[in-house]
């Protein structure tokens, strides 16, 4: 069940990028005939501090989704550290809007139990729906995410607010990337 495989994340020292992502996410360039750099896939820096599981959920930090196929994309910031008046943090409130879904076990795991991106995978696809749908601009899809089943408002007032949308054509079973920058 639970597989969660911790996979260590890193930040750009860039202190005007502040890219996190894991090896993988990293870019690499061809130094010489024979050695590769990793480097930092927004800034090409290929310098990275080590990121703590504890740092990569707390802070401000924004998300950057991009649904690859069509080129829909989704702009989130989540204040782990906002105070909710029900006394969660905000991580928590996050697994609870990706468990109220069914197939919840089988989208965290599809992240290796990133929660975080669980989330923001079904975000992305729900406002890229409703921005098909009605074609409303990001205040306008912010306004329906107040009365939307499964969601708390996107407005900021939960410590998460979507601030920008793209339009796409898209299905729910594309590949989806993700770009994250410490705010703090
Ligand atoms: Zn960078």
């Amino acid at each position: 069940m639970c597989t969660t495989t911790e996979t260590q994340k890193w930040q750009c020292t860039n202190d005007n990028c502040k890219w996190i992502g894991t090896n993988d996410e990293k870019a690499s360039v061809q130094k010489d005939s024979i050695t590769k750099e990793f480097v930092c896939p927004l800034c090409k820096n290929p310098e990275f501090y080590k990121v703590s599981q504890e740092e990569e959920f707390s802070g401000r930090k924004e998300y950057i989704i991009d649904h690859d196929p069509t080129g829909g994309q989704l702009t989130v910031i989540i204040d782990f550290d906002f105070k909710l008046s029900s006394g969660d943090k905000v991580l928590d409130l996050i697994s609870e809007m990706v468990n109220f879904w069914t197939g919840a076990e089988d989208n965290i795991d599809d992240f290796e139990g990133d929660v975080v991106k669980a989330f923001l995978k079904n975000l992305t696809h729900l406002s890229l729906v409703l921005q098909k749908q009605f074609n409303y601009n990001v205040k306008g899809i912010v306004d329906l995410f107040k009365s939307q089943e499964g969601y708390a408002p996107m407005d900021g007032s939960a410590g998460i607010e979507i601030t920008r949308i793209s339009e796409m054509e898209l299905d729910y079973y594309d590949d989806y990337s993700f770009k994250v920058k410490n705010l703090d």
